[in-house]
């Protein structure tokens, strides 16, 4: 395909912490549609690399495009591309004084201009998809865990952005609550959406990734379909850290 399948291109980014290095060079691609996970020991770099495609983080050397969006530190482009790009972190960073509905249309309406009434459609939508509609006029702190996720998801997607970054979204969750949280972006994933997902779910990973990213100290040491990283890995820091993991 032309470079226009590529929704995210990655040109040899590094990322430091005064003197530290936490991304040594990142090359490489995304393609609309695709599902991405980026796995890879604490501290190798995985956040560091997903908070650099929205603007969180600066990168200090390389190139990062977004749908054909050069993110400079251009304010224009970083508000152009945090348009496009949703994110769902560990911590679900609800507003608590404001209800499940509000949350969710606070930005259309902020940062969009909608009507109240409009977003609050969209909203209900989402909460429906997400399955916790009934949930609309609660506040966070009467949620569990994994609804108040699933909360954070529907909000980042009233921005109808055109992908989806998760920074191990399941991290904080107690283990009954992983499964919905997976089972909404196993939806998310099947309607399309382009996805990079940080996780530690190796079944997710297994079972919805088109491609799987191992990084370790910066870089990235491997990256290939979970079909070759489950039977084949190639590399023995792979090897090691699949041995470990699973
Ligand atoms: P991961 O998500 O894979 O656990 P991170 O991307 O969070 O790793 O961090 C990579 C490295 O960069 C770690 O050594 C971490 O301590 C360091 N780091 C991350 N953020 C900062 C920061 N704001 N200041 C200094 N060091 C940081
Ligand atoms: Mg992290």
């Amino acid at each position: 395909g032309s470079h226009n399948d590529d929704i995210i291109i990655m040109e040899n980014v590094k990322k430091r912490f005064g003197d530290f290095w936490a991304l040594k060079g990142i090359t490489t691609r995304v393609k609309r549609q695709e599902v991405v996970v980026i796995i890879g020991p604490s501290g190798s770099g995985k956040s560091t690399l997903i908070r650099c495609i929205n603007h969180l983080e600066k990168h200090d050397e390389g190139r990062i495009i977004v749908d054909g969006i050069e993110l400079s530190h251009d304010v224009r482009n970083i508000e152009a591309i945090r348009r496009e790009v949703g994110m769902v972190f560990q911590q679900f960073n609800l507003f608590p004084h404001m209800t499940v509905l509000d949350n969710i249309t606070l930005a259309p309406r902020i940062v969009r201009k909608w009507p109240r009434e409009k977003a609050e459609k969209l909203a209900m939508e989402l909460l429906e998809r997400v399955g916790i509609a009934d949930q609309a006029h609660k506040y966070p702190g009467q949620l569990s865990g994994g609804q108040q996720q699933r909360v954070a998801i529907a909000r980042a997607l009233a921005m109808q952005p055109k992908i989806m970054l998760f920074d191990e979204p399941t991290s904080a969750l107690d283990p009954e609550m992983i499964k919905e949280v997976l089972d909404v972006m196993r939806e998310l994933a099947r309607s399309g959406m382009t996805m990079v997902v940080v996780t530690h779910e190796m079944g997710f990973a297994r079972e919805v990734a088109d491609r799987i990213i191992f990084m370790d100290a910066g870089q990235i040491v491997e990256e290939g379909t979970p079909e070759h990283f489950f039977t084949n890995p190639r590399h023995e820091r792979t090897k090691l850290f699949l041995s470990q993991i699973l």
